[in-house]
């Protein structure tokens, strides 16, 4: 900011790090605003790369980190070939420059419209944004509905922040959320999921899963998990998902790390059980009725958030290992613990032993076996002796037999 503001330009902080600096947070990170544009910041900076269609930015390199320094936009109002809406009245591109009067105006919450000014140290504010930082109130500029309609993701950030924060959602945006949720249902895939992690690797997972079901956000998102949050398995409400969001909390709370796969596998594994039980109801093959159901729930739930690659095959993966729990007896067990998602697949076992989805006693039998000594293992492994099935006598008049026509040929 003082390299901007040694070469004659403004520059300010804005947005997220305001907000959490004034709330004694440290922020997740920095963004600054200035009214040099996008070229003139790479020529500022050697290490600076101009990145973004839809937002112009600049991405200024610090060693490892990344400070991303934005040009002042244009009024919203102003449109022009540089701004485009589509036909429901979203921004589509948005790279017309302006002033930080005309700035503020295009910012989604007032709170989030607070710019620090590096040259006398003051918090520049046009939209009361102070006043509802105080007050913990999340509040649109302008219209609620207008502007739900211009990016429908600032709903899901509403959640976000709400949740985050400990922040009202102010009463005119909640009805307009109650309103506009569908609407959500045009974004890009790909931008639904990104949003989607931030929402649930937050560590206020659970909180948010219910503050987006309120609004009827959550249906938008995850349409599958939604309708099969409505269905009743033996009269228990679904109790895996809630778990895995509770301990997926809890991790990041004691600074442990979670994986966006094991949620996704826990959001989705109810709708694939109950599709594969249609399935072997209508007499397909139970193993080929859980692989074919996990395709088609993966395929439905891209439709709504992308799912990389990567992600929905290790999904399969702890979804596949499943079953193989059940084999506690031979070499199978010690071949299962080297698999790669061994531990994430165990993971999700003693999730589901926990609500009632699996035996208590093979999570137990696993946790133990993990620990155990080789020997101990060994042990663990024998299938339990059946009298009925003694052989030595077979063998020995096999044995007999050999003798006899070792004799016979003898003779
Ligand atoms: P955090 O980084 O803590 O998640 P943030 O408020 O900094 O929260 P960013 O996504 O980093 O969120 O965006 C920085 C700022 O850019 C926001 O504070 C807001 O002023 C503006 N902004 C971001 N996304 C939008 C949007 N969809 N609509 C309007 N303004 C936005
Ligand atoms: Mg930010």
């Amino acid at each position: 900011m003082y390299r901007l503001q040694k070469e004659g330009f403004d520059a300010y902080l804005v947005g997220g790090c305001v907000r959490d600096l004034l709330l004694g947070r440290e922020p997740k990170d920095f963004d600054v605003v200035t009214n040099a544009d996008p070229e003139q910041v790479r020529k500022v900076f050697r290490n600076c790369r101009l990145i973004g269609r839809r937002f112009r930015l600049a991405h200024v390199h610090f060693g490892r980190e990344i400070i991303e320094v934005a040009t002042f936009r244009g009024a919203g109002e102003a449109q022009n070939d540089k701004q485009v809406l589509n036909n429901e009245g979203r921004l589509l591109r948005d790279n017309v420059y302006g002033t930080i009067e005309e700035d503020v105006w295009r910012r989604d919450f007032t709170v989030n419209a607070l710019y620090y000014n590096i040259k006398d140290f003051s918090v520049v504010d046009y939209v009361g944004g102070m006043a509802d930082h105080k007050a913990g109130m999340l509040r649109l500029i302008g219209n609620p509905d207008m502007r739900f309609r211009e990016d429908p993701v600032r709903m899901l950030r509403a959640v976000r922040f709400a949740v985050k924060l400990g922040f009202s959602i102010h009463p005119d945006c909640e009805k307009a959320i109650h309103n506009d949720a569908e609407l959500l249902a045009s974004i890009p895939s790909a931008r639904l999921y990104d949003e989607a992690l931030k929402l649930f690797l937050s560590g206020y997972a659970l909180q948010t899963f219910e503050m987006l079901r309120h609004y009827g956000l959550f249906q938008v998102l995850f349409p599958a998990t939604e309708k099969s949050l409505a269905i009743e398995s033996n009269g228990f409400p679904r109790l895996l998902l809630i778990k895995a969001l509770e301990n997926s909390d809890n991790r990041i709370a004691e600074g442990k790390t979670v994986t966006a796969y094991f949620l996704l596998a826990a959001f989705l594994w109810e709708p694939v059980q109950i599709r594969a039980k249609q399935k072997i109801a209508k007499g397909a093959v139970e193993y080929l009725a859980y692989q074919e159901a996990a395709s088609e729930v993966i395929s439905r739930q891209i439709e709504s958030t992308a799912l990389p690659r990567h992600i929905s095959m290790a999904m399969r993966e702890v979804w596949n290992l499943q079953p193989k729990f059940n084999a506690r007896f031979g070499s199978k067990p010690s071949r299962l613990i080297t698999h790669p998602r061994f531990r994430a697949g165990y993971d999700f076992l003693v999730l589901r032993a926990e609500t009632g989805g699996a035996d208590p006693e093979l999570a137990e039998w696993w946790a133990k076996y993990q620990v155990a000594s080789e020997t101990e293992q060994r042990k663990m492994t024998q299938p339990p002796r059946n009298p009925a099935n003694k052989k030595p006598r077979r063998k020995r008049s096999y044995r007999k037999n050999v003798q006899d026509t070792v004799m016979e040929k003898e003779s």
